[in-house]
């Protein structure tokens, strides 16, 4: 069961408490429900529509669409960026501006595709103003879809994209140049992910000299998918 049947139950409880005592209507209470993982009868379906009509955070009041996340179902990499832009929230899909297209090239420079073999999403599904950070309340109320697709995905490996992404999988503060490189884990549940933190597509096209290290991260990422065996 979700946080979001959790919730509509709370509601009803309410409601039903309110008849059958005085009659009384009482002030909506605000529940805070944990998901629990992965949910039996979870699907991306449901994830991605919940996600489309969220009105959980102030996020939604200046978009014109959530960008739940794409690709394949049973992805071998699942790529997490850190929110839409302006040319995501025009269109509802993650990663389809300029850094979208580099992200493209670059997964398919080592035989990746949101095609073929990758889910790509973010760690909030809609467009922070300006394109300013995520604020860490907006992360934490996006955090259950986010956990919620991972469990449903099951992805084989996970590539956090950019600090915002990193950290707020990783729980932690540390800069890029200190995660990247090394093999860390995201546990959710009883699931364990291997997960890899490169540079953020759009850093390369600002900064060149992100570019030679973030080639060095997908062949790192390529070597650990042919040792595992799963390419
Ligand atoms: N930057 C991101 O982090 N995600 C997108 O979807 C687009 C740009």
């Amino acid at each position: 069961m979700t946080s979001s049947d959790k919730h509509k139950i709370a509601d009803f409880l309410d409601l039903a408490g309110d008849f059958l005592g005085s009659g009384y209507k009482s002030e909506q209470k605000e529940y805070q429900f944990k998901d629990s993982f992965p949910s039996a009868n979870d699907t991306i379906e449901k994830i991605t529509e919940e996600i489309k009509i969220c009105k959980n955070c102030p996020l939604h009041e200046k978009r014109l669409n959530a960008a739940p996340g794409e690709g394949v179902l049973q992805p071998i990499v699942m790529v997490i960026g850190e929110g839409p832009g302006e040319d995501e929230d025009k269109q509802g899909r993650p990663f389809v501006g300029k850094a979208g297209q580099l992200l493209d090239k670059m997964l398919s420079s080592i035989g990746l595709s949101r095609t073929t073999n990758c889910f790509i999403a973010n760690i909030v599904k809609c467009r922070p103003p300006q394109n300013r950070e995520p604020y860490p309340e907006e992360i934490a109320y996006c955090d259950h879809f986010l956990k919620r697709q991972i469990s449903v995905l099951k992805p084989k490996f996970i590539l956090a994209a950019g600090k915002t992404a990193a950290q707020a999988l990783l729980n932690n503060t540390e800069s890029i140049g200190n995660m990247r490189s090394v093999l860390k884990e995201l546990t959710i549940g009883s699931s364990v992910y291997p997960l890899l933190v490169t540079y953020h597509p759009a850093a390369l096209l600002r900064r060149e000299e992100y570019k030679r290290p973030a080639w060095e991260d997908l062949k790192f990422l390529r070597l650990k998918l042919t040792e595992s065996g799963v390419i």
